[in-house]
């Protein structure tokens, strides 16, 4: 008889990886799985921490066994920097993990016989997986097209649209079409191109390019998106097999791996005061900063609006961490009960909500599938690398949004902000098709669905 499935899932150390893989982890569970979900220490941490605060969070934490393994990096260090913190982790998380494993026959939940890694985390959880002799499957947590233009590297090349050494755009101004069906992308905001300086740029392309192989040794590589999504993609990379919309946060007393304590009390209860889709919802993910002239030109364009908003402002969101309303924003906000500022929200209920109106977003693909899972029209105002083509999909694609475009000096201006936010709340052929793309998310997780019918492909490939 085969041994009882315990599966080892390790996220990417970042908020919007480890939202998706614990949710991916229940699924898991709820499949008869034993799930070790391994976090980095400095997350768990957060995690637990954020759990304990919560009202029973402590039982929650008993579906998964969370477990932690340290990064390499110092308490204090920043781990926004993304490339030094790629390169400590494979060196000092490799080895842990193995042994996590190795020794997994001793502890409760018995043997680990399988892994579900990130992508991101780039060869070494493959090869230790290899190594200990179970089976293995990669996660790309964001947009399909992404992934297809990293496998597509090698072509990019041949094609003299990136250097071969440091993945640099070739042409000033560049854009690549893997297929005249698939969004155009700008070669400036391939990830590697995102990163300012040389060296980490040829770092992390390198580590791409290396992730790149070890996926051709994998027998298929989920993704958090469904066929209706991406449907040309798809078609032309089957290894890409989509599993999505995970849904992350639906699962009402379940972790779902916050780092911060969502504020679900006062916006949930502010909300319910709210008229139907009224309210505009702004939120900018997990590390998306703002300089000071343009957090204060977006409070202005949300008073302007003249719409109920509520607005996720995090304690780092601007640059320097000062937040420097303009004056007397917050007094005329909370006197007229116009709008709500909270540090954290619970995302998914937010946009769940039938108060909610349309979503200010900075496009973070599980931000974009949580608002097409919810119907929820956007205002697509992309800050780094994927969101860029993850707002191509929703004003160009999916047609579900209108974009937030810059003026000359590169600002968002109040006027523009609250002018497309008008535009958005009188279109109603874009509110029918956010309605659409939400059945076809919905039809796709169902049972008999795309993405239902993977998931169970993929458990029955682990449970072999
Ligand atoms: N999120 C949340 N509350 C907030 C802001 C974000 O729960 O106030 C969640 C959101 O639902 C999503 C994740 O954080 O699951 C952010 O991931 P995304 O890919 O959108 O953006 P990133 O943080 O990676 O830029």
């Amino acid at each position: 008889m085969a041994p009882a499935p315990h599966a080892l899932v390790i996220p990417y150390p970042a908020q919007g990886h480890v939202i998706p893989l614990l949710e991916l982890a229940h699924a898991l569970v709820d499949r008869g799985f034993t799930v070790t979900f391994a976090n980095s220490e400095f997350n768990h941490d957060r995690v637990v921490a954020a759990m304990s605060k919560k009202d029973g969070g402590a039982e929650l934490l008993d579906r998964v066994r969370l477990v932690a393994v340290p990064d390499g990096m110092a308490p204090g260090e920043d781990r926004n920097n993304l490339v030094r913190l790629t390169v400590l982790m494979t060196e000092h998380m490799a080895p842990r993990v193995e042994e996590l494993i190795r020794r997994s026959g001793d502890a409760e939940g018995g043997p680990i016989t399988c892994m579900v890694a990130d992508y991101n985390l780039g060869t070494w959880a493959l090869d230790v997986a290899r190594r200990t002799g179970i089976k293995s499957v990669a996660i790309w947590p964001a947009s399909a097209a992404v992934l297809a233009t990293l496998l597509s590297i090698q072509k990019l090349i041949e094609d003299n649209i990136i250097d071969a050494e440091d993945g640099s755009a070739l042409r000033q101004e560049g854009t690549l079409q893997l297929s005249p069906d698939m969004p155009a992308m700008n070669t400036a905001h391939l990830a590697w191109n995102c990163i300012g300086n040389h060296d980490g740029q040829e770092a992390l392309f390198r580590y791409l390019v290396d992730g790149v192989r070890a996926v051709e040794k994998c027998d298929f590589v989920l993704c958090n998106s469904f066929h209706g999504a991406e449907q040309a993609t798809f078609a032309r990379f089957p290894k890409i097999v989509p599993v999505g919309p995970l849904l992350t946060g639906e699962r009402r007393g379940k972790a779902v791996g916050h780092f911060w304590m969502p504020e679900d009390h006062a916006c949930m209860s502010w909300l319910e005061a709210q008229p139907a889709r009224s309210v505009v919802y702004v939120a900018f993910g997990s590390f998306t900063m703002f300089d000071r002239r343009q957090f204060q030109e977006l409070a202005l364009g949300l008073e302007l609006s003249g719409r109920p908003f509520l607005w996720v402002v995090r304690p780092d969101i601007v640059r320097g961490d000062v937040h420097d309303y303009p004056d007397g924003f917050l007094d005329r906000i909370s006197a007229g009960g116009r709008g709500m500022v909270v540090a954290w929200s619970p995302q998914q209920r937010v946009l769940a909500h039938p108060s909610v109106a349309c979503f200010v977003s900075h496009c973070g693909w599980n931000s974009t599938m949580e608002g097409v899972r919810n119907g929820v029209p956007f205002l697509a105002w992309p800050y780094f690398a994927d969101q860029f083509v993850n707002q191509v999909y929703i004003c160009d694609v999916w047609k579900v949004g209108l974009r937030a475009v810059a003026d000359e000096a590169g600002v968002i201006t109040k006027e523009h902000i609250a002018g497309r936010v008008e535009e958005l709340m009188a279109d109603a052929d874009m509110r029918e098709r956010a309605e659409g793309m939400k059945k076809v998310a919905h039809g796709s997780v169902k049972e008999g669905g795309s993405s239902h019918d993977n998931f169970d492909m993929f458990v029955e490939a682990l449970k072999a």
